[in-house]
């Protein structure tokens, strides 16, 4: 048995209360679907500036009745202290997700970004250390490793932050550390790498390339690759994320305490990949694709070339095991794509 399936049994067994912020976008709605599937109590903030109530009503469905009773929804701003310290009250664990994503929504709006990512984050963990909870686990993210180039990533060497998102991200990590140091709030961050999976927006300038990708292909609209096709990314699928998070929050051993990790599966796959693989698994149905072929465009600003993890250190301190790697991950979601993408 792996140290997470130990620890569903056991969260079944004894019952938490968490606070799940930007619980109606992509990765927080996953984190509630899992919660409430192992019997959690769960508090969700979001004030829908990305994410949907669509996403809050896929869970519900996938739960059913008994479980989704479990969930308390607020609609609020992480901006305003006083809705941070109101969602906070009662809660034992928070999963802090709530951001604005995107490197170049960043490039475009640093101030938004700076607001929600930084204040925003600033706000909860205040609430976090008043309360105070049990643990304080957030989202960082891949982009804090800027323009550090030496492969594969390893925690300790973050270079310069290439955009503002990656600059508040950073901001969010250098806090946290504080809140641990001066006022002994316990906190973990994870830097996600690219996350893909159900309830991920396909639409928007800022979409992330997995569910654009898929509309494009369904769609037989073009799609274009930034650069020529050789950047990579170590592809994560949600279901490991949701993993991170929850070994993160009940994690035991002090040293893994005040530290970030990073988090995806530690392989590279290149776009040029990525959408032959895209493209194989949806031309069973859309034989159109058969023809198909991408555009090429120049390199994006901001952009980093290349990422794959080093997952040793969350595999040690937190005993995180990747249970899905690409191609299953593609496999598990391809038919909410389908589903949900269509035009
Ligand atoms: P998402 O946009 O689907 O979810 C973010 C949610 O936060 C949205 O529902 C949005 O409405 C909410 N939100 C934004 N600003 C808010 C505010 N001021 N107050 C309250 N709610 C607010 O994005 P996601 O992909 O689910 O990302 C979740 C977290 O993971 C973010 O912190 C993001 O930066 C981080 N991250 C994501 C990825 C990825 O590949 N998806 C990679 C690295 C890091």
């Amino acid at each position: 048995m792996t140290v997470f399936d130990q620890l569903k049994k056991d969260l079944i067994k004894a019952p938490s209360s968490w606070l799940v912020t930007g619980v109606a976008g992509f990765i927080g709605s996953n984190l509630l679907e899992s919660l409430l599937r192992l019997d959690q109590k769960v508090t969700g903030l979001d004030n829908l500036a990305t994410g949907y109530k669509r996403n809050l009503e896929q869970v519900c469905q996938a739960v059913g009745p008994a479980k989704w009773a479990n969930f308390t929804w607020i609609e609020g701003d992480i901006r305003d202290p006083a809705v941070c310290r109101d969602a906070a009250r009662g809660i034992d664990f928070i999963l802090h997700q709530a951001a604005l994503g995107s490197v170049p929504r960043s490039l475009a709006d640093p101030i938004s970004t700076n607001d929600s990512n930084v204040s925003g984050c600033l706000n909860m963990l205040c609430a976090a250390r008043e309360i105070p909870v049990k643990r304080f686990v957030y989202a960082s993210s891949s982009s804090v490793y800027g323009d550090a180039t030496a492969l594969p990533q390893v925690e300790d060497k973050v270079g310069r932050p290439l955009s503002p998102y990656a600059v508040s991200k950073r901001v969010n990590e250098l806090y946290a550390e504080v809140f641990g140091r001066a006022y002994a709030l316990q906190t973990i961050g994870l830097r996600y790498f690219n996350v893909f999976g159900p309830r991920q927006d396909p639409n928007g300038a800022y979409a992330a390339v997995i569910p654009k990708w898929i509309a494009a292909l369904m769609q037989n609209q073009p799609l274009q690759i930034n650069g020529d096709g050789s950047t990579s990314r170590d592809f994560c699928y949600v279901a490991n994320v949701v993993q991170a998070n929850l070994l993160a929050a009940t994690a035991q051993n002090t040293d893994a305490l005040g530290q970030q990790y990073s988090i995806a599966v530690g392989e590279q796959t290149s776009l040029n990949d990525l959408f032959a693989m895209l493209r194989q698994r949806l031309a069973k149905s859309y034989p159109h694709l058969n023809d198909f072929r991408p555009r090429y465009a120049p390199f994006r600003p901001g952009d980093i070339r290349h990422s794959q993890a080093d997952v040793g250190k969350a595999r040690r301190l937190l005993g995180y095991e990747p249970a899905y790697r690409i191609a299953q991950g593609l496999d598990e979601a391809l038919d909410w794509y389908v589903q949900n993408l269509r035009s």
